[in-house]
């Protein structure tokens, strides 16, 4: 950690483009003031006066973009969180969402069943579904429990192609791992069910379960729904539409892991798309990511308002390929304009 904090110049480059210091305003809420709350918090035995600076990283990394000295700052945030984890620092959302997956599985402490979604999917689709295949799709805690609704549209075209589910997915681990908390048991638990199945491929459509089951488990091969939709897109029957949406790139999808060509291209066979203000590489924040929804939601509501305004006026829909997003925006004046790409392609289905 330290050979990161000495690589800053200071120069202040991700100063101009941090979203929490955008609605904070204090040096502690930008990289370079984390870099220094880090090192002394490094130095010393306590840093309970750490944990809000380094709790409202959304771990965007769009300061390691912009940095010239090539700090990988949403990185050395997530370590930081460990150490402060390690002295059993950490905030009351912290230990809720340990408790809530220890006990449930799930980061959202649901006790309903996770596959509940599967009752919303056409009779066709649910009899002939598979319950082994070397394709599986995850669905994640979010779409399982708030978008049901999408889990069952993507799972409908997913069986299509013979894709299964596992037989008791669980959260993958982003919201542990990026908060800095252990994630071995669901991930250990998840990887068993995969290897048992013995799938070569885990689609999933959440830019945290993503980057999650793609980076931080052993061997496992990871693809994006929109990945998968962008190269299937001539074989699913859509028309195309009459309107025009933008595309909102999720940060754990698009910068962290270059996925930003697949969704425009799915986008560009159903319907007009035009570009947020910000975008790519540069895409603005949804606000959602690095646990700052959970812990800080005026913060992380304040950021999203800020992405809102990125999108081009006019626009019939703001696209994105991340329940979080989708969640986020919507909660901070979206009123549901936000979409997932899945739901653009079941609109384009219908007509
Ligand atoms: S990762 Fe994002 S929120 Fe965190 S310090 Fe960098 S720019 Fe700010
Ligand atoms: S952009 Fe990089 S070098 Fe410049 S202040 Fe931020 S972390 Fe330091």
């Amino acid at each position: 950690m330290l050979d990161q904090i000495r690589r800053c110049v200071r120069c202040g480059a991700c100063r101009a483009v941090c979203p929490s210091f955008e609605v904070m305003g204090w040096e502690s809420f930008n990289t370079r003031g984390r870099m220094m709350i880090i090192k002394r918090m490094l130095e010393e035995r306590d840093g309970s006066w750490a944990l809000d600076s380094i709790g409202t990283c959304t771990t965007c990394a769009l300061c390691a973009q912009m940095c010239p000295a090539g700090v990988k700052s949403s990185k050395l945030v997530e370590d930081a969180r460990r150490v402060l984890a390690s002295r059993d620092i950490i905030g009351e959302w912290q230990r809720t969402i340990r408790d809530n997956i220890s006990k449930t599985g799930n980061s959202l402490g649901e006790s309903r069943g996770r596959r509940e979604w599967l009752s919303l999917l056409g009779s066709r689709a649910f009899k002939e579904r598979k319950e082994r295949a070397e394709s599986v799709y995850f669905a994640g805690c979010m779409a399982s429990y708030r978008y049901p609704e999408t889990a069952a549209r993507t799972f409908e075209i997913l069986s299509g192609f013979g894709v299964a589910l596992l037989p008791a997915e669980q959260c993958c681990g982003s919201p542990l791992l990026r908060t800095g908390l252990d994630a071995s048991g669901c991930m250990e638990e998840n990887l068993r069910q995969i290897r048992e199945m013995d799938a070569d491929l885990v689609i999933t459509g959440c830019a945290g379960c993503y980057t999650t089951l793609k980076n931080d488990y052993p061997g496992v091969n990871v693809v994006s729904v929109a990945e998968f939709l962008a190269d299937h897109i001539s074989e699913i029957e859509i028309r195309p539409l009459d309107i025009t949406v933008a595309y909102h790139d999720p940060c754990h999808l698009g910068r962290m892991n270059g996925i930003f060509e697949p969704p425009r291209k799915v986008i560009k066979e159903i319907c007009e798309l035009e570009e947020m203000d910000k975008n790519r590489e540069l895409a603005r924040c949804c606000g959602g990511g690095g646990g700052v929804r959970a812990g800080y939601r005026d913060i992380s509501l304040k950021i999203a308002r800020r992405r809102l305004a990125d999108a081009p006026p006019e626009v019939n829909y703001i696209v994105t390929a991340c329940p979080m997003c989708v969640r986020n925006l919507n909660d901070a004046g979206g009123y549901g304009k936000i979409i997932d790409l899945v739901d653009l392609v079941a609109i384009a289905g219908r007509g």
